[in-house]
C-alpha cells in the first residue's frame, strides 16, 4: 500500500451478472452517485460493516459463443462509472477507502507494482486450480493450451515459475497492438486484461482492449490528481493532501 494504514478498505471490480442477487446499502453516497447509470451500472453492491467496504460492478462482456453480450458496458459507460466514482473518491475518501483500480493506478504513476494483474505490465500470478488438480496459467484462460500440469505430478512452485506460465506471464506486453504501445497512458493501463482485447486498433491490428476508449478517459481524467499525488509521495507527504488540493481545485 502507498497510503498509510487502511482502516477501511475498498475495491472496485467485476462480477458477472448472475452473481448479483441481493443489495445491501448503508454507506449511501457512491450508490447516489451512480444510480444514474444504465442497468449494468446500477447494479453493483457496496458492503459497509465498519471494517470492509466492497464496490462491485458489473461488466460483463463476452458470451459463451464469443459474442458481446447485448447488456454489455460500453467503453464510455466504463469510462463514465469510474471518472464517477474517482471524482467522489478524491474529495473526500483518500487514505479512508482504498479502491483497489485507483491504488494500483497510483502505484503505476510511482513506478510501483500495481495490485491487480489487470493493471501489471506482465500476467503470471493469478493461476487457477480446478477440482481434479489441473492447473490453468489464470482463471480467464481456462483452455488446453493453457494448463500448467496437474498438482499431482508437479508442485505448484514448478508450475508458477514453468516456461510455460513466464511465457503466458510476457505475452501480455509482448502481444500489445502499437496503439497501445504508443499511447501516453501505457505505463498505467498496460492495455488492460488480455481477455478483453478482442477489437481492432485504429490502424487495423488485433488485439485492442475492447475497454480502451473508457481507461484513455479514465486515465486522462485522473492524470492531475496522479501528478499531485505522486508529488507527495515522492516528497515522503501523504497523497491524501490531493483532496485539499482538488476541493481547491474545484472551486476556482
Ligand atoms: S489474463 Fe487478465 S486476469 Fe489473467 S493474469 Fe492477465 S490480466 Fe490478470
Ligand atoms: S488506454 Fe487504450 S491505447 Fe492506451 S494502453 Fe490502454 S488499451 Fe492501449
Amino acid at each position: 500500500m502507498l497510503m498509510s494504514t487502511p482502516r477501511v478498505s475498498a475495491l472496485v471490480f467485476t462480477i458477472p451478472l448472475s452473481m448479483f442477487c441481493v443489495c445491501f446499502c448503508k454507506e449511501r453516497k457512491y450508490l447516489r452517485k451512480l444510480i444514474l447509470g444504465p442497468r449494468h451500472l446500477c447494479l453493483f453492491l457496496f458492503f459497509e460493516t465498519g471494517s470492509f467496504c466492497v464496490i462491485l460492478a458489473v461488466r460483463k462482456l463476452k458470451q459463451k459463443d464469443g459474442e458481446l453480450a447485448p447488456f454489455s458496458i460500453t467503453p464510455e459507460q466504463w469510462g463514465n462509472f469510474l471518472c464517477t466514482i474517482f471524482d467522489e473518491w478524491v474529495l473526500n475518501d483518500v487514505g479512508n477507502y482504498y479502491i483497489q483500480l485507483f491504488d494500483s493506478t497510483l502505484a503505476n504513476w510511482v513506478g510501483q507494482q500495481p495490485g491487480v494483474c489487470s493493471l501489471a505490465k506482465y500476467c503470471g500470478h493469478t493461476a487457477v486450480m480446478e477440482f481434479n488438480g489441473d492447473v490453468y496459467a489464470c482463471d480467464h484462460f481456462v483452455f488446453p493450451e493453457y494448463k500448467l500440469g496437474n498438482i499431482y505430478q508437479k508442485t505448484l512452485v514448478e508450475m508458477m515459475y514453468g516456461k510455460e506460465q513466464e511465457t503466458f506471464g510476457v505475452m501480455k506486453h509482448n502481444s500489445l497492438p502499437q496503439q497501445c504501445l504508443n499511447c501516453s497512458y501505457e505505463f498505467a493501463c498496460h492495455g488492460e486484461c488480455p481477455k478483453n482485447r478482442f477489437m481492432l486498433s485504429k490502424d487495423g491490428e488485433p488485439g485492442l482492449n475492447y475497454l480502451c476508449k473508457g481507461y484513455y478517459q479514465f486515465f486522462d481524467h485522473v492524470a492531475p490528481y496522479m501528478d499531485f499525488m505522486k508529488k507527495e509521495y515522492l516528497a515522503e507527504r501523504a497523497p491524501a493532501n490531493v483532496m485539499e488540493w482538488a476541493r481547491e481545485r474545484r472551486n476556482k
